[in-house]
């Protein structure tokens, strides 16, 4: 009898372990499917898993419909009602060998799940292919910094790269939101250093996606290998610039470490917080640039967490301009804060000898309240504020800035960030396209070529052009 009942809690320990597993995958799609109205996919399992356990649960009360919250209810409901009876009726007038069959029924039907709901595809692919992109892209460092060639000079200097989290353009007032949630760079509108772009969008809608062709030679439009593609941090080390990278973003966990295998090269890194539970508010960035030491020809890329998911979470109280508690209060507020942060970025920067010039770009943009997701893409996720600041000696200095300030209206995809970067510090490496260029004479302007979402869709289309706009 002993003997019997223990048997019996291990089969229905074994039994409820199957049960929850079989179950997991059904009812993600039901429950995803009730407030996106689309089917889940590797694209919307990416998105859920560059957040962290309480963006996640962020994002699911956001979304959360009286279906979805039905649908949890039965769902809960059915589970407690199978784990609590199936177990007992399937053993109570039991053999040993219908016993068997029923775990090998079980069993087969987790393979007959595993191949249909596509499991393998979500997971185990999805996961291998994050990790096997990491490890070539150490492994080929050598061949990578080969492809850069050889570097004839650069122009020398300081130059910063902001680069934002998840800030449509849209809401800020710099791009004529109606309301004020940028007076800081608003003020900048009439100086003669300050370029604004009006027509530069993301290539993707993902930060690590975005950030693999943004930083590195690969783009939608080479379509390099993106192991081979070196990143500008690895040609600016190569041009003998000293290069530095100050985080607001995690340095590991599953999407925290491969943007911290792009600031790899740096030669000085910082990160505020190591996984995404602690993450603060962007301004502890300005102490630790005011505290970095400072060359003479110098790359810092400052990375920001800036109006990314919790919205809330992302400005200090006193930077409440927008009164509300709903999401689109909270993200004017972070757009607001983000301001002040960059303006002081900018501040420190005009005050560095040396200083060349400052880039700031958001990585992609945002549906407030829906966040960025390709599964549920929308043309607002890819439309990203993007500006240059220069110095008044390097606007003079700088060929391209007449060009560039005859470019503020051209179309931009921010893959070609690269060759911004690489023409702004003047070390035009073998991997530097001309075409792609925006500060010099040979910029491909024609507005039917560009693309976002990785070449899935043309940026002309969604804009609803037909031929050129200019
Ligand atoms: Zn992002």
């Amino acid at each position: 009898m002993l003997i019997f009942i223990s048997y019996f809690e291990i089969y229905r320990w074994i039994l409820a372990l199957f049960v929850i597993a079989i179950s997991l995958m059904p009812a993600a799609y039901l429950l995803y499917f009730s407030f996106s109205h689309k089917v889940f996919n590797a694209n919307a399992l990416m998105a859920f898993m560059q957040s962290n356990f309480s963006e996640a649960r962020e994002y699911f009360l956001v979304n959360v419909n009286f279906l979805t919250a039905f649908l949890l209810i039965i769902l809960v409901l059915f589970g407690v009602i199978f784990l609590k009876f199936t177990p007992l009726l399937a053993v109570k007038n039991q053999t040993k060998s219908k016993t068997r069959i029923l775990i090998i029924v079980l069993i087969l039907s987790q393979f007959f799940i595993y191949e249909n709901a596509n499991l393998k595809s979500l997971f185990i692919d999805v996961i291998k292919k994050e990790l096997k992109i990491s490890s070539q892209y150490h492994a080929f460092k050598d061949e990578r910094i080969a492809k850069i060639g050889e570097i004839n000079g650069s122009f020398g200097g300081v130059y910063l790269l902001v680069i934002g989290e998840s800030e449509n353009r849209n809401f800020m007032s710099l791009y004529g939101f109606d309301e004020n949630t940028t007076p800081r760079l608003d003020a900048l509108k009439n100086d003669e250093n300050f370029l604004l772009f009006k027509n530069a969008y993301s290539n993707y809608v993902h930060t690590t996606a975005v950030l693999k062709q943004a930083l590195t030679a690969l783009n939608q439009y080479n379509k390099l290998d993106f192991k081979l593609s070196p990143s500008i941090i690895e040609v600016a080390n190569r041009a003998g610039f000293n290069t530095a990278w100050l985080s607001n973003q995690a340095k590991f966990g599953f999407f925290g470490a491969p943007n911290s295998m792009l600031a790899l090269p740096s030669k000085f890194s910082f990160y505020t917080s190591l996984d995404d539970s602690q993450v603060g508010f962007d301004g502890v960035l300005l102490e630790n640039l005011r505290a970095l030491e400072i060359s003479e020809n110098m790359l810092i890329v400052l990375h920001l967490m800036g109006s990314h998911t919790d919205y809330k979470k992302r400005y200090p109280s006193e930077f409440t301009k927008f009164g509300g508690s709903d999401d689109l209060a909270h993200y004017k507020n972070s757009v607001f804060y983000n301001d002040f942060v960059v303006s002081e970025i900018l501040k420190i920067a005009k005050n560095l000898p040396n200083f060349k010039a400052l880039v700031y770009l958001s990585d992609h943009g945002e549906v407030v309240g829906v966040g960025h997701d390709a599964a549920r893409y929308d043309f607002e996720m890819t439309k990203i504020p993007l500006f240059i600041y220069f110095s008044d000696e390097f606007r003079r200095e700088f060929g391209g800035f007449e060009i560039l300030k005859q470019n503020v209206n051209e179309i931009w995809s921010n893959d070609l960030l690269f060759n911004l970067m690489s023409a702004l510090m003047g070390v035009k490496s073998a991997l530097y396209e001309p075409e792609n260029d925006i500060t010099g004479p040979f910029y491909d302007k024609n507005v039917s070529r560009f693309l976002t979402l990785h070449g899935a869709k043309k940026i002309a289309n969604e804009l609803g052009l037909k031929g050129d706009f200019r």
